[in-house]
């Protein structure tokens, strides 16, 4: 299954959505992947994630998003 990642957008600029990294919503620019990078605490910032039972898989990522209205910034 394709996702369509650009009806999203990047979590840092608000571009349209090119890539899922460290389980955020990415531009293809280098800082706001950098941002997110740092946000998750680094390189293996989405394994807190996985190690708090949350997916990291995009798809479920984004259906999260909907019903959560993404309030996972603390
Ligand atoms: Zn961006």
């Amino acid at each position: 299954m394709a996702l369509d990642f650009s009806q999203y957008t990047c979590e840092y600029c608000g571009a349209p959505c090119t890539q899922v990294l460290f389980a955020c919503f990415l531009c293809d620019k280098k800082e706001c992947v950098d941002k997110a990078r740092e946000d998750r605490g680094g390189p293996g910032g989405h394994m807190k994630r996985k190690a708090q039972g949350q997916s990291i898989d995009p798809a479920d990522i984004i259906r999260e998003d909907m019903i959560t209205e993404s309030s996972d910034k603390n």
